[in-house]
């Protein structure tokens, strides 16, 4: 029999939670922290020594001996140096451990290592970390020790964000601040402000830690850079939702644990369409919290999957041939006294509101595509996007057959008085429908969907941080939101201002709204017909950042300034020349070492069979067939592997960052792509005993 697994005492045991707060904090001390989580604004010094204090107190309590500002600078990963709580001992020799509010509040890094697009330079490398203080404090428990965690944002000394979380909390105040005129006109007194929830789900893939690590390109690149697919693959269907075996399920029941312990919701656990993929779902949070969950999601795969002889893969396309893994990013907005503002609502009022803030959010992602498509991007997921298995490059939202039947009513002729099915739901306006959302309504091949009561941003990479998602999510729909309230303070008739300008977002946005199928070949060519932007890679969508509409919205904003945007764009360059530069220094390094001699190991032991042969009188038909077409690809691997030499050498040396980048792509990955087409063709002739790596077969079938 299993043993119990007691959730309920196990949750949150790893956080300083709000419960934990009120017991260790006197109440005034409490109440403050309260007050600045919730309107803002800074803890005084005094405060933060005593919560400080009693952070330290049960930490300790808990083991910890060191704590860190952890932070998730541009890297995409998180990043934290541990201090003991050690100070120095006192004059009989005894040691005292100490955290000050100083120590809790702020922190300083040197940020020289970490990317920084040219936003510090070396005599100014200072970078300080700041306390979240919506985001709980919680112990890490690792080899190290067990460790106190405080998620912080991390600037530079003169202020500009160097990380993922402060833009995403930026961005979550102007939402809140715009999103509140509209909740405001529609009669909401209560509410104070509104909060961008998120869910993300999270695709995975485990293999066997052994076959990992007998692979370079999986050690170092996280994808697979040769390899024939095995016999199967997914084509039966019938690893989605399949039982899951025995020792994915102990990973999966040992992470649940660390994440509960963690305060994290694990929630949903099942098998994804690929063999040895998997899938994670935790309810949804504030976005910020959703944020440092995800990243906690992801180290604690890894570190989990290590425990159990596996190692996770979280690249977006670790295999070919089959499906890659992506992070569905929940998204909606609710006022802090309950009302999503994606929920149609139970009144007339609401719904009208809910077709308002609906006709908004697609005013934003028709203007704001590009954006949209470049906050998705990272180097892994230009593998996956519009590869048949994950959404289109092309950015469109999916409404479902009745709203969009709704729209298309409006537009055409300023009402939308019929509904094609469902049940009811009065809007109180005789012009606009009464109606309920189908929520049975799916399509899976749509980047942006509305599924009920929220969005779906399905095309965000598996191993992305969703920061970047979220933060243009919430500033394109801040911008729309702050339009819209702009003309409906001002009008003279709310009633039909709000319905003439619902009309006017969806006439003039219409174009954006997509509900068939997004893999084809046919939609490619409709939405150029329709002016939406196809930026098909990463390098494409970068420019999108310094547009003069992009600077106007984030400036405008306060989100980024033009020179962050500058900087991110040069790191994004960066960041993909120096990943396809080690994925080609990889194939280079296992083709040269590894692949090529085991073939002439094996052209060997054919010519001497031929020998024998002959020499026993017999023609050797069958084995000089295979010599002479082992040898042929072996040439072309040969001459490939030069080729891809050169292209990388000419590559790494060139100046500019963005010439750079594309002279990865137009030239680097063909090159890439040259060497491995003979490979993959000599691993399915190459007798398996000779070839160096675990082949797919091994690694997604023999766990
Ligand atoms: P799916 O059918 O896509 O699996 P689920 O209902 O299981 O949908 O939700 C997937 C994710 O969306 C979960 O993380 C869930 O918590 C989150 N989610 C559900 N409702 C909302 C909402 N209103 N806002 C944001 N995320 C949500
Ligand atoms: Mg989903």
């Amino acid at each position: 029999m299993n043993d119990i697994i007691d959730v309920e005492s196990l949750f949150a045991k790893n956080v300083f939670t709000v419960g934990k707060m009120k017991k260790y904090l006197p109440a005034e001390v409490f109440d403050e922290v309260m007050k600045v989580r919730s309107e803002g604004g800074e803890l005084s010094l005094k405060a933060a020594d005593i919560v400080a204090q009693a952070m330290k107190d049960w930490a300790i309590e808990n083991g910890a001996t060191h704590y860190t500002h952890w932070f998730q600078p541009l890297t995409g990963i998180t990043a934290e140096k541990h201090d003991a709580f050690v100070e120095h001992p006192d004059k009989d020799g005894n040691v005292l451990l100490k955290f000050s509010g100083k120590a809790l509040i702020k922190g300083e890094a040197d940020a020289s290592s970490f990317p920084s697009g040219g936003l510090r330079s070396t005599f100014e490398a200072r970078g300080y970390t700041a306390w979240d203080i919506t985001s709980p404090v919680f112990l890490k428990e690792d080899a190290t020790g067990t460790i106190l965690c405080i998620p912080t944002a991390f600037c530079s000394y003169k202020g500009e964000a160097l990380d993922m979380k402060t833009p995403l909390l930026r961005s979550m105040e102007v939402a809140s601040t715009q999103a509140m005129r509209l909740v405001k006109l529609f009669g909401n007194e209560k509410a104070t402000k509104v909060v961008a929830s998120v869910g993300a789900e999270q695709e995975y893939f485990l293999v066997d830690r052994e076959k990992y690590l007998q692979r370079e390109d999986l050690v170092f690149a996280g994808r697979t850079l040769f390899g024939t697919g095995a016999p199967k693959g997914q084509e039966l269907d019938d690893h989605y939702y399949g039982t899951i075996q025995e020792r994915i399920g102990a990973f999966m029941k040992d992470l649940n644990v660390e994440l509960w312990k963690l305060g994290v919701t694990a929630k949903t656990q099942h098998n994804e369409a690929a063999p040895a993929q998997h899938e994670l779902a935790p309810i949804y949070e504030t976005a910020n919290i959703a944020m440092d969950h995800n990243q906690l999601i992801m180290e604690t795969m890894e570190k989990v999957a290590n425990r159990h002889g596996m190692a996770c893969l979280l690249h977006e396309k670790p295999f070919a041939g089959v499906n890659g893994s992506g992070k569905h990013d929940n998204w909606s907005l609710t006022t802090d006294d309950g009302e999503n503002l994606l929920d149609p609502g139970a009144t007339p009022n609401e719904n009208v509101r809910f077709l308002l803030v609906l006709s908004c959010i697609l005013k934003a992602v028709d203007k704001h595509a590009d954006l949209l498509r470049q906050s998705a991007s990272c180097v892994g997921n230009d593998l996956r996007l519009g590869a048949s298995e994950a959404p289109p490059a092309i950015v469109s939202v999916f409404l479902g057959t009745q709203l969009e039947d709704v729209v298309k009513q409006l537009v055409e002729t300023g009402e939308a008085t019929n509904l094609i099915e469902g049940g009811k739901l009065n809007t109180g306006v005789s012009t606009l429908p009464d109606f309920e959302i189908d929520a049975t309504d799916r399509n899976r091949t749509s980047p942006f969907a509305f599924t009920g009561n929220k969005f779906e941003f399905r095309s965000v990479g598996s191993s992305d941080s969703i920061g970047a998602a979220n933060t243009v999510l919430n500033t394109i729909v801040a911008e729309s939101f702050c339009e819209a309230a702009d003309i409906l303070e001002n009008a003279e008739d709310f009633s039909l201002a709000v319905h003439d300008l619902i009309k006017k977002n969806f006439s003039e946005h219409q174009r954006i709204i997509f509900n068939g199928d997004g893999y084809s070949q046919g939609w490619v060519e409709e939405a150029q017909r329709r002016g939406l932007p196809n930026l098909k890679s990463m390098v494409d969508a970068v420019d999108s950042l310094t547009t003069e509409k992009a600077v106007a919205l984030f400036e405008g904003f306060g989100i980024y300034t033009r020179k962050e945007l500058e900087s991110r764009s040069e790191i994004m360059y960066e960041t993909y020349a120096k990943t396809i530069n080690i994925e080609a220094r990889t194939m280079v390094h296992m083709a040269s070492k590894q692949i090529i001699p085991s073939v002439i190991a094996y052209t060997g032991e054919l010519a001497s069979t031929v020998e024998s042969m002959r020499n026993a009188g017999v023609e050797p038909y069958v084995q000089l067939d295979l010599l002479k077409r082992v040898n042929e690809l072996l040439g072309e691997m040969y001459k490939a592997l030069d080729v891809l030499i050169t292209e990388r050498e000419s590559a790494k040396t060139i100046k500019s960052l963005k010439e750079r980048a594309f002279r990865y792509k137009d030239f680097v990955i063909p090159a890439m792509k040259a060497l491995r087409t003979p490979a993959d063709k000599l691993e399915m002739i190459v007798d398996k005993d000779i070839w160096p790596i675990p082949t797919y077969a091994d690694l997604m079938f023999e766990l």
